[in-house]
Formats: structure tokens, sequence, C-alpha cells
């Protein structure tokens, strides 16, 4: 069984986040749909009115054009470009409920905006639900931060579930470092016998699926993050679709790190300029941070429900070495994969891009770059 490994962290890059919001874009971009025929061909866009399946406006405004944008993968896709009217005129005519815990199934599936998420909780029985209130990349906390800011809608959510689901229990996963979350969570949990915290140590990846089922030994729990419950609530208590998240901005090149409360489809680089007067020309831009995320250029990327943050990190002059076969990047794979057969063969080998391999090779050979396709030796 693969263990998982504790990371070294660089202490100035913990200070405390403060939260700004970036609600008021002047354009939204929104990817097209994979098949064009889906799309509805309106020209002026109510608020949270749908596009296509999963996607809903987080503007009012009309449509002016096409552009080309960047995706947290680093794909290029064609947006739809909508002008901000600021008027926020919504489709909304639901009310908002009083109480979740009184839903019938049915209410509770069809009030769910989301088909995957939806498609994962239409099921007869559930035992255990394990949630995953852990950020596993260092220096983002959007799971943190949000579970501080909405505990309580979190836990109601929560216990919605579980009366929709007789005689099954939660468990919130939470790494034992995180004290500010536990706390939230103990101000509010003694009320809810079938809620608990389970606290498991901070090592990158345990919040995965995969790894804290095992951890925790709940192989048949459903398992859903802490946003995935918020989304949730949302759904259920504003009857509308979530159309914002948070973002954390962090790294060495910048003076204050943030999580930025902003609208899908904001372009990434608005946020910067309107919050970073200082010179970043000298610095490199990982997406969703260095271990799992990728370095891209961040003109034209766009928030979107993948994007979770930048770091912003000063170049360093490493310059890859050789490699010296201490075989490290092949012992460190909590998948059991070989990185080394992609790097010397150009093989394809499983891979969970979580950065591991290329955070530990003493030789500063990015890995990832090889496991990725980019390059070849
Ligand atoms: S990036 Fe891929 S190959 Fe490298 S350690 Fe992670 S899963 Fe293994
Ligand atoms: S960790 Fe780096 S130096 Fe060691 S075997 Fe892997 S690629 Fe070579």
């Amino acid at each position: 069984m693969t263990k998982l490994v504790k990371l070294d962290i660089d202490s100035t890059l913990t200070k405390e986040l403060e939260l700004k919001e970036f609600n008021t874009p002047d354009f939204i971009y929104v990817p097209f749909p994979p098949k064009k025929e889906d799309l509805k061909k309106e020209v002026h866009i109510k608020k949270e009115s749908a596009f296509y399946q999963n996607v809903y406006s987080p503007v009012s405004g009309k449509l002016t054009g096409v552009d080309s944008c960047l995706l947290a993968n680093g794909k290029k896709v064609n947006c739809m470009v909508i002008q901000n009217d600021f008027q926020e005129k919504s489709e909304q005519t639901k009310p908002i409920r009083k109480k979740l815990n009184h839903l019938t199934k049915n209410e509770f599936l069809e009030s769910i905006y989301d088909s995957r998420l939806k498609k994962r909780l239409n099921v007869d029985t559930v035992s255990t639900f394990l949630i995953s209130g852990i950020d596993d990349e260092p220096y983002i906390e959007n799971e943190s931060f949000l579970q501080q800011e909405n505990t309580k809608c979190i836990v109601d959510t929560l216990d919605a579930l579980l009366t929709l689901y007789p005689e099954s229990k939660a468990y919130i996963a939470l790494k034992n470092t995180d004290s500010k979350t536990i706390l939230a969570y103990q101000n509010i949990l003694g009320m809810y016998k079938n809620m608990e915290i389970k606290l498991v140590d901070d090592l990158y990846l345990i919040g995965k699926e995969p790894f804290l089922k095992r951890t925790l030994k709940v192989q048949d729990a459903l398992f859903l993050k802490a946003s995935e419950v918020y989304e949730l609530y949302i759904n259920l208590k504003k009857n509308r679709p979530v159309v914002e998240k948070y973002i954390t901005i962090n790294g060495s090149g910048v003076s204050k790190p943030y999580i930025i409360k902003t609208k899908f489809g904001v372009n990434v680089a608005s946020i910067f300029n309107k919050y970073y007067i200082e010179d970043l020309s000298n610095c490199s831009f990982y997406v969703n941070g260095m271990m799992g995320g990728i370095q891209l250029d961040l003109n034209h990327l766009i928030v979107t429900k993948e994007l979770d943050g930048i770091l912003v990190m000063k170049k360093e002059n490493r310059v890859p070495k050789s490699c010296i076969k201490c075989g490290k990047c092949i012992s460190i794979c909590p998948i059991h994969s070989n990185p080394m057969l992609a790097y010397k063969l150009g093989r394809k080998v499983p891979c969970i891009h979580c950065g591991l391999c290329t955070y530990i090779c003493p030789s500063y050979i990015p890995l990832e770059k090889y496991l990725s396709g980019e390059e070849n030796e």
C-alpha cells in the first residue's frame, strides 16, 4: 500500500487570507457546448438562465460575440462573450425554501441543477456520506474558507440529506492542522448525533476520494466535497444554480494572498488588474497550484468550476540536470505508476497528475511535462 507523504511547506506562504469580492465584471465568457445545436439562441441573457446542460449565465446582459479562452487544464475553447448590463435580471421565479429537512426525495433530486451531481445522489440507499473538507493543494484554501464562512448552511444541508436516507450518517473529514474549520464545526455539531468530524493527518492527496476512503475505512461511502454540499445548499434553499465560486491567489510573487469570491466566466486577468499593482513580469503562474496544477499564461484564462486558484511564484533558476537513477520518482507515486517510462521511453503511463514525482526529483526534471506529453527527451 502506498504511503501518502507530507509536503515541505513554505511558512511564508501560509499567511491569513483576506476575502475580496469581484462580482461586477464588464464581460463574462461562457464556453460553447460540445454540440452547437444544444445552444439556445438568445441575444438578451438573463442571470441564472440556462445556456445548455449545467451551464447558467452568472450575469444578465447581451451576447456580443465569440472569443478564444483558456481553461484551467490549459485547453483553448471558444466562448460566447456576454456584456454585463449590471441589472442582475434573473429568471428566478421559485421562492427561497424556509426548511430543507422536509423535502421528499423527488423534490430534492429535482432541485439539483448539475446533472452529474444529481446522478451521484440518485441512489436508493446510503449508509455513510463522506464529506471531504480538505484542500489538498498547498497554499490553496478554498474548501477551508468556504466551510468557515458557510458552516451552518453545510450542516443544514447534510441534515436534510440524512433525513432523506434513513439510518445514514455523515463523516466530515478535515486535516488535524485546520483548527479554524474544526472549531467552526465543533460550535454547531453538538446538536447533530449522526454527523461526526474525522480528523486526518496533513498528507498530500488525503482529501481525494480513493485515499480518504481508504484512510477512514469507508469504501462504500458516498463521497462529496464540502463545496458540493454547499452547492446543494444553494440549489435547495435558494432554488437557483451556482454561478459563483472562491478562488485563492497566493505565492511568493504577490504582496498579499486573497480568497476571491467571483463569478464563473470572469477573465482572471481582470481580477489581477484590480487587486495587484505590483510588477508580475518575473513570475510564473501555476493554475490550480504547483503540485497538481499547470503553468499557464493568465491572458484569456477564465473562471470555471474547475479553477481553484493561482499560485504566483517568483521565477527560480532551477536548471534540470541528468537523471541519477535514484528511483525516488517511482517509489513516491501514489498509484504505483512509473514516470521513468514516460520520461525515458515516451510511453503513456497511468497518471493522476499529482506532481509528486517532479516534487521529489533531486535533478529537478519536470517529469509532469513528459507525463502530459508536452516534451520528449
Ligand atoms: S504525477 Fe503521475 S506518475 Fe508522477 S507521481 Fe503523480 S501519479 Fe505518479
Ligand atoms: S527522481 Fe529524478 S533523478 Fe531520480 S530516477 Fe526519477 S527522474 Fe531520475
